[in-house]
């Protein structure tokens, strides 16, 4: 039986826990198998693998690229490689790009009399650089006293010291997962601001780019929105995927292994994912 958490964020981009922690995390939480998804990074993959191999939980090598700008459509990656060159290329890029970003976004914080340097935020070797981190920077500071009044006043979308990243184009991402031999999926889209209409057509050109999946099972779609993205998965014949968007025990993102109590068929589901992993691998 498949126990799967299939959206997980670590250190290596705004997570709190390593790769290994987020195993162990997850072995202890009943979950034998998961998958480390950062934020425009692969490069906790490798840890997590090896993780997984000691404490018995099967890793999916994973990733999210943050696509469509400050419209935040997120797309998942599944059987993604660590040593892609050109995925490497795209991800050296977003990593430099989110540095440009915070270093404004540093900046405007200081404008609004919160002073904060790069220095106050600790990123390790090789991780990227995401907001929660500003954010936490910001708690150390005293300025605010949890992660979400920094994005409710001053880093959220449209908020005072926000700063959009360099806009990735939705089928762009889509490709470029599908070009590296990883199953593309469609991330929370019930956090999406689009009217139903836009997001059939969206759904559609992202189907016709090679989107293969939709991510039903997150905890944004808690209480009554499952029904809805089922449904609609199904009727697009879209694989179904589900997990927790764990970064942080104390944040508002869920848990390890929160979505099993509502997952409707999971074991179908995961053998369907990991055929289109097998097959798009190639
Ligand atoms: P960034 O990738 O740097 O644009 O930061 C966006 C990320 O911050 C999202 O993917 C979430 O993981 C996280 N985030 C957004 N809102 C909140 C919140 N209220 N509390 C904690 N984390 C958040
Ligand atoms: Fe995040
Ligand atoms: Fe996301
Ligand atoms: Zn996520």
């Amino acid at each position: 039986m498949y126990r799967a958490d299939l959206h997980i964020h670590t250190t290596a981009s705004d997570g709190v826990f390593t790769p290994s922690q987020v195993v162990l995390r997850a072995k202890e939480r009943g979950v034998n198998m998961l998958a480390i998804s950062d934020h425009d990074a692969v490069s906790g993959l490798h840890e997590g693998v090896k993780a997984g191999e000691e404490y018995g939980v099967r890793v999916i090598p994973g990733l999210e690229i943050s696509a469509g700008g400050d419209k935040e459509i997120h797309i998942l990656g599944y059987g993604v490689p660590c040593d892609n060159a050109a995925l490497n290329t795209f991800l050296r890029d977003m990593k430099q790009d989110r540095i440009d970003r915070s270093i404004k976004m540093v900046k405007r914080l200081c404008d609004i009399g919160l002073p904060l340097s790069m220095n106050d935020i600790p990123v390790e070797k090789d991780a990227v650089i995401g907001r929660p981190r500003i954010a936490r920077a910001m708690i150390a500071k005293g300025y605010i006293k949890d992660v979400n009044e920094a994005f409710e006043h001053y880093i959220g979308n449209g908020c005072p010291a926000y700063v959009e990243r360099t806009p990735i184009d939705v089928c762009d991402a889509v490709c470029l997962l599908r070009s590296v031999g990883a199953v593309p999926v469609l991330a929370h889209a019930g956090l999406l601001k689009m009217d139903d209409d836009t997001f059939a057509q969206n759904l559609k050109r992202w189907m016709d780019a090679g989107l293969m999946g939709m991510e039903v099972y997150h905890p944004s779609h808690l209480p009554d929105q499952l029904e809805k993205w089922a449904q609609i998965a199904a009727e697009n014949r879209l694989l179904v995927t589900g997990g927790s968007d764990f970064h942080d025990p104390g944040d508002k993102h869920g848990e390890i292994g929160q979505m099993l109590a509502y997952w409707q068929h999971a074991d179908e589901d995961m053998e369907r994912l990991i055929a289109a992993m097998e097959e798009t691998k190639g």
